[in-house]
């Protein structure tokens, strides 16, 4: 784990080397590297026993040129400001390659969630949901789920907003659960859209999906649905992982039935079905057909991507390779498939909710899932046309270029201020 690798320069990195097939003002170009502005506070919280705990929190609106600020809220003991600064920009340029009319912000509160009780975490969300008031709103700032965060985190942020607002005003955050307006088919939105760039790529690249093998590292909300879709197409999921270890049989895994024993044991090792237990790392360099991070930024460096044996890379998790990495990679020929595609189906089902919540008219499952594939099947198509036409090194800069263009335009369009 390159744990020293900055996300918020390796953002920088991906942005200059797409910035060199467009023709864009040096000054423009600085700004789209920049946020706009970093809320960052500091949440004083009662715990259970009485004392007083002080929580670092952050909130990073990245680009608003191309609609509002959009993107999830983690809770992780590794959030810093440099961190939410780069998932932030991920975001600009995750909406803007899919393009769905937003921006791109992205929040974090600094704990390990395991170590508080539920009437805890829901006094820290709701205290960081009372400083984030004032800058969010539909029209505004628009959170969601990330790691660690999910429905119950949404309801808590939506009821306190809306309390002190006196309103109703479900689109200010998505991911919410279906009661309190959230949209069928957003919990297994980021699973589905890794699931059809791996379609998508495999069938460009003239590989068959059937009987391919797979290895997907993290097995949360994202990598298990990856997994359990893919494994549907015909694939074999011969590896999973999560933070406790990795689980391997070359005949393949039963994704579902994976997730079932983690459910009941809290992690993936221990699956009586696995026939090898090893460590993260060596599921990362597992010589299969496609292999699906799926966990947290950096998992693979410069030092692991040599021994990395994939042929295709689907990147779930967001940044998952830092920029040398990529260069080896690149080198290499491996097919790297970039996070700001593979993972653009939670954001995107959170435009359908965000939708549906202003109109207050829902929709049905299948439509959720068949409006996502389009969108999804559309910027995989920009992304190779990009690829083919201009001489760019591989698919994740010609992804930017794609997205980079969008943002431009807007920002053009917009002009200088005053
Ligand atoms: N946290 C997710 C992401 O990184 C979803 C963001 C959203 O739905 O706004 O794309």
């Amino acid at each position: 784990m390159a744990g020293d690798v900055n996300p918020f320069e390796s953002l920088q990195e991906q942005i200059d080397d797409a910035a060199a097939y467009v023709d864009v003002d040096s000054g423009v170009l600085e700004r789209l590297k920049h946020p706009e502005r970093v809320l960052e506070t500091n949440l004083t919280v009662e715990m259970d026993d009485g004392s007083i705990e002080v929580f670092k929190a952050y909130r990073s609106q990245f680009n608003g040129d191309r609609g509002p600020y959009k993107g999830g809220i983690r809770y992780h003991p590794n959030v810093s400001r440099d961190e939410v600064k780069a998932l932030s920009g991920w975001m600009v340029y995750k909406t803007a390659a899919v393009n769905v009319p937003y921006g791109g912000g992205k929040g974090g509160i600094k704990l390990d969630p395991r170590e508080y009780s539920a009437s805890e975490l829901e006094r820290i969300t709701r205290s960081y949901a009372t400083e984030l008031r004032p800058i969010i709103g539909e029209d505004k700032d628009i959170p969601a789920p990330d790691v660690n965060t999910g429905q119950r985190e949404m309801n808590w942020i939506k009821d306190t907003y809306e309390t002190l607002e006196n309103t109703t005003e479900p689109g200010v955050i998505t991911g919410k659960a279906l009661e309190s307006g959230g949209s069928a088919g957003r919990v297994e939105a980021t699973g589905r859209s890794v699931m059809l760039v791996a379609r998508e790529a495999f069938d460009y690249l003239e590989r068959g999906m059937e009987g391919a093998s797979v290895a997907v590292q993290g097995y949360g909300n994202a990598g298990s649905v990856a997994a359990k879709l893919i494994d549907d197409l015909g694939a074999d999921i011969v590896a999973v992982s999560d933070s406790s270890g990795a689980i391997y049989n070359e005949n393949g895994l039963d994704a579902r039935a994976v997730k079932q024993h983690k459910r009941e044991t809290g992690s993936v090792t221990g699956y009586p079905e696995a026939t090898e237990e090893f460590g993260n790392d060596d599921l990362l360099t597992l010589d299969v057909d496609l292999l699906v991070p799926a966990a947290l930024e950096n998992a693979i460096d410069a030092e692991l991507a040599p021994d990395v044996s994939a042929d295709v890379i689907v990147e779930a998790a967001n940044g998952p390779l830092t920029p040398n990495a990529d260069d080896v990679l690149t080198e290499r020929d491996v097919a790297v498939f970039p996070d700001i595609l593979a993972n653009a189906g939670g954001v995107t089902v959170s435009y359908f909710e965000w939708v549906q919540n202003r109109q207050r008219f829902y929709w049905t499952e299948d439509r959720v899932n068949d409006e996502l594939e389009r969108v999804v099947v559309e910027a995989f198509d920009e992304l190779t046309d990009v690829y083919e036409s201009y001489d760019v090194p591989n698919f994740r800069t010609a992804m930017y270029v794609v997205a980079i263009r969008r943002v431009l335009r807007a920002a053009e369009e917009a002009g200088t201020w005053p």
